[in-house]
């Protein structure tokens, strides 16, 4: 089923006539409105009447997660803040928090593509979808829920925590769709096993999970364990939110990117020009329909590719690649470009393991050192140690295989590693690079 026929069956043609209308219209009004990017299009010596043709977006200056903070906190707003009907803000655990502004019509939007997202994935207004996000400033909560409404599914607004309380609520209100975090959906399924609960047997058939890096192996655990098909949605709060994107339920293979309201590129993030289609760089977005905060050129620092072969649903916006790591997120280990999803899909390969794991870097004199933790399941744990000795070598060579650095594999007992609620913390750096 397809929520916005019109819209998400466009042909590209048509889709191309759309978007540099509505490029045209964007690039008038930043200039007009929002004194940083009428300094930054003469700093780059362009006007809005360049812009003739899609192509042309290159010329435009890109905008990044600093220049946000830089403006803090309403810096960017291109209305009236009597205009903005709604504030969400990232945490800032580094700096500043990044803040997005909202338009009355920017949320109608925002639930609109958030519909037409929990279509994508198999729901209907039919279902119950308990919504495990976080409600609050971050956009996951409200997002999913406003979209889940706006389906005319019923929709509980659990959040996130209170992961005992979740797993009864599930089970007593029936509910057939989840959104959260792809980890912690296995939390849950941990949890609930304590509680003698086996979400297979319950209704749930659908988990639409983002705000998080995640594998395909992982996939294929989550569904196996949980009995659901667990659909990968993409989003980002300074773009909007959940919803920029969504896989669909007939193909699981590449969200499904909004393209009537995104203008999107792959840039090599190196030297910053844009690559063909198919190619691996960085995702960077512009914002053709937002009001309050719209973006030129944002730098998502997401690496993916994009395809625009047809797919079998029938829509014909383009598919992203499952994000493969962050542009600033790659850490770099003896000159090898490592990006944690690999080690992933390694550690999910092999036998025995649990999806939990952390990755320290740490720095021993000049060279840096990767040591991967990760939990064994109880049966491996309470296995003799020269079998556990073997797993952990078997890893180490896998990742020297396939990756090319030699890391320390060390194997923790089950439900060591720490659990988050939200994202799951994934990396520690222990470099002291300052
Ligand atoms: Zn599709």
């Amino acid at each position: 089923m397809i929520f916005d026929d019109d819209m998400e069956t466009l042909p590209r043609e048509e889709l191309e006539v759309l978007q540099l209308r509505r490029l045209k219209g964007l690039v008038d009004r930043v200039y007009a409105n929002v004194p940083f990017y009428r300094k930054s299009f003469d700093d780059a010596g362009v006007r809005p009447s360049d812009i003739q043709s899609l192509a042309d977006v290159r010329y435009l200056p890109f905008t990044e997660k600093q220049d946000l903070r830089n403006h803090y906190p309403y810096g960017l707003f291109a209305v009236p803040k009597d205009n903005v009907v709604r504030i969400h803000a990232s945490s800032g655990t580094t700096g500043k928090a990044t803040v997005v502004g909202y338009t009355k019509r920017d949320v109608e939007n925002w639930a609109t593509l958030m519909a037409r997202s929990l279509v994508a994935a198999g729901a209907t207004k039919r279902d119950i979808i308990h919504v495990a996000y976080g409600y609050g400033l971050f956009t996951g909560g409200l997002g999913a829920h406003y979209g889940a409404e706006r389906l005319g599914a019923t929709t509980i607004p659990m959040s996130g925590g209170s992961t005992k309380r979740q797993v009864i609520l599930l089970r007593d209100f029936g509910a057939t769709v989840i959104c959260c975090t792809p980890s912690y959906s296995l939390f849950l399924y941990e949890t609930a096993l304590e509680s003698g609960i086996d979400i297979k047997e319950l209704p749930l058939r659908i988990g639409v999970f983002g705000a998080e890096p995640w594998t395909e192996e992982m996939r294929r655990d989550i569904e196996t364990k949980l009995g659901i098909k667990a659909i990968d949605i993409y989003g980002l709060s300074e773009i909007m939110g959940p919803g920029v994107g969504i896989e669909c339920i007939e193909a699981q293979a590449g969200a499904h990117l909004q393209e009537d309201h995104f203008l999107l590129e792959v840039i090599d993030p190196v030297t910053k020009e844009p690559l063909p289609p198919g190619e691996t760089g960085e995702l960077v977005i512009t914002t053709l329909c937002k009001e309050a905060q719209p973006l030129i050129r944002y730098r998502t620092r997401d690496i993916t590719s994009l395809n625009l072969t047809p797919c079998r649903c029938g829509r014909t916006f383009a598919r992203m690649h499952r994000v493969m790591g962050r542009s600033d997120d790659m850490l770099i280990i003896r000159g090898v470009n490592v990006f944690p999803s690999q080690i992933e899909s390694i550690l999910l390969e092999t036998q025995g393991l649990t999806p939990h794991y952390q990755l320290l870097v740490k720095r021993e004199g000049n060279l840096d050192t990767l040591e991967v933790q990760v939990e064994v399941d109880e049966k491996i744990f309470s296995d003799e140690i020269k079998n556990l000795q073997r797993l952990g070598g078997k890893i180490q060579k896998h990742i020297k295989e396939f990756l090319g650095v030699t890391a320390t594999v060390k194997l923790v007992e089950p439900r060591s590693i720490q659990r988050s609620e939200g994202k799951a913390k994934r990396i520690v750096d222990m470099r002291n690079l300052s």
